[in-house]
């Protein structure tokens, strides 16, 4: 029976940096995949939809190109030969991820692991079947999404991973669940000429995010990419006819020739036989794990999105599995990062990461902020990107830094300055102090921080009463 230090279960952005970490801190790593390198992140998730958007990203400024003075004509795209190149760019980013566990010495076994014991492993694959005993284990199996049960099956109703499957684009389409997956596949297919519906249960779309942003990005998906919002019901009564998929939303009856269903996504532990690990998953199906990513079982650890309380982003996974091989591999603890920002790729882009103003005050912390709009940026105006803003929250009484939040162009690039001001504990006057290059769109931050101490140089100051 093969044996190893350290066993990875999932090659996502969870297992596959665990499996390289622990790796390089001199462990003997298996690494079991039951499909493909990569995980959901790259294969159906954050790569695949990202090449669809910077396809559509481009070809709506380029149908927007004569607000630059460019004349291009008819502008059409080819849909099989934008899905085409993304299959391309997957393929190309999962051979290095190959390469790259190779490299470290990883040994890569293709199949279903399960436990036998809390430290033996079964892997199954078609073909064989075999038995390994291990030290220690990191359980990365990631989610998958939920396509509730009463839904018909049909082609036309399809989740995030069927639409990336997809040749053709639909003429129409409702999104059923606007969160942040269900709105970027619906800007990426409003900018490509789809006739889009958004069709949310809650009273708002993408309704985590801080309020000044969701209201943003609602105005923007409504009045530049006429994407219809219906928000306050459920989708209900789904049938697939011969004209299509219908539903009702509210008092509204709804006609569609493709549904995506995008209504969350679960923990997929259901196969790993938990129990004979000494485990039980939470009533969702999650793993709980301590800020070290220990598991109940002292040997056993988890990362990703199969944990509980997980935000369901890949740099998250990435940063848990660190944490949990170097904390299976070393003496020495590390505690599993916490502060996590966020990337939305809808239209515009939003970045986000710490706390939003509501929940600051909710929780009844006394907070101030500081906002900027991207119209009073000379980059922005340059580049005809006016639309959106950044803003700072800060302690009242301090002035540290806790919260930023970005919509508009290069959002979920420049969310990255704010995550380290927070973690470094700045200030709003050390952010404002720091000389930013210009005309840039990261001169915002330094602008709003002005604006949380009521000094801000290029937008008026509030009138005096
Ligand atoms: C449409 C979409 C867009 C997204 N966009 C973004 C984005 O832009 N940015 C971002 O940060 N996040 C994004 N995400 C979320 C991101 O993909 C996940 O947070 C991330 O993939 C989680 O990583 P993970 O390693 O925990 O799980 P996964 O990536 O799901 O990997 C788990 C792996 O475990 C394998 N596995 C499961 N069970 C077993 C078993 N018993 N034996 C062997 N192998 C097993 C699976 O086959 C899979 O390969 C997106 C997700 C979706 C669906």
């Amino acid at each position: 029976m093969e044996k190893f230090d350290l066993t990875v279960i999932g090659g996502g952005p969870a297992g596959y940096p665990a499996a390289i970490r622990a790796a390089q801190h001199g462990a003997c790593v298996a690494l079991v995949e039951k499909e493909i390198l990569g995980g959901t992140c790259l294969n159906w998730g954050c790569i695949p939809t990202k090449t669809l958007i910077a396809a559509s990203n481009l070809f709506h400024r380029v149908r927007h190109a004569a607000e630059l003075g460019l004349k291009i004509g008819k502008s059409d795209f080819d849909y099989e030969a934008i899905s085409g190149r993304k299959d391309e760019v997957v393929s190309k980013l999962r051979t290095g991820v190959s390469q790259l566990l190779k490299a470290n010495g990883v040994k890569v076994l293709a199949g279903t692991a399960s436990f036998t014991s809390r430290n033996r492993i079964r892997v199954k694959s078609r073909t064989d079947s075999r038995q390994l005993v291990t030290d220690k284990v990191i359980i990365a199996t990631g989610a998958e999404p939920v396509m509730p049960n009463a839904l018909p099956r049909d082609k036309r109703i399809v989740d995030s991973r069927g639409f990336l499957g997809l040749a053709e684009l639909p003429e129409t389409m409702i999104v059923m669940g606007g969160g942040i997956i269900g709105c970027e596949f619906a800007c990426m297919a409003a900018q490509l000429g789809v006739e889009v519906t958004v069709a949310e249960i809650l009273d708002d779309i993408t309704i985590a995010l801080d309020t000044d942003i969701r209201r943003e990005l609602r105005r923007h998906m409504e009045k530049s990419l006429h994407i219809r919002v219906l928000t306050g019901h459920p989708l209900t009564g789904i049938r697939a006819g011969k004209k299509g998929v219908s539903g009702r939303h509210g008092s509204e009856r709804l006609t569609t020739q493709l549904l995506l269903v995008s209504t969350g996504r679960r923990p997929v532990t259901a196969g790993l036989s938990l129990g004979k690990a000494g485990l039980e998953p939470t009533e969702s199906g999650a793993i709980e794990i301590d800020n070290f990513c220990r598991t109940a079982a002292s040997t056993i650890y988890a990362a990703g999105d199969a944990t509980e309380g997980s935000t369901q982003l890949a740099h998250a996974a990435t940063s848990q599995g660190i944490t949990a091989a170097e904390n299976a591999c070393c003496t020495n603890r590390v505690a599993a990062e916490t502060l996590i920002p966020a990337c939305i790729f809808t239209s515009p882009e939003i970045g986000s990461v710490g706390l939003g103003e509501d929940k600051a005050k909710a929780d009844g912390l006394r907070v101030i902020s500081g906002k900027f709009p991207f119209a009073g940026l000379g980059r922005a105006a340059a580049s005809g990107e006016k639309a959106g803003f950044v803003k700072w929250i800060a302690d009242a009484e301090t002035e540290q830094l806790l919260g930023a939040h970005a919509i508009g162009a290069h959002a979920t690039e420049l969310v990255a300055e704010a995550a380290v001001a927070i973690r470094a504990e700045l200030t709003a006057e050390e952010l404002a102090r720091t000389v930013h290059c210009h005309p840039t769109f990261s001169e915002a931050w330094m602008e709003a921080a002005h604006a949380v101490r009521g000094e801000c140089i290029h937008s008026p100051p509030k009138r005096r009463r």
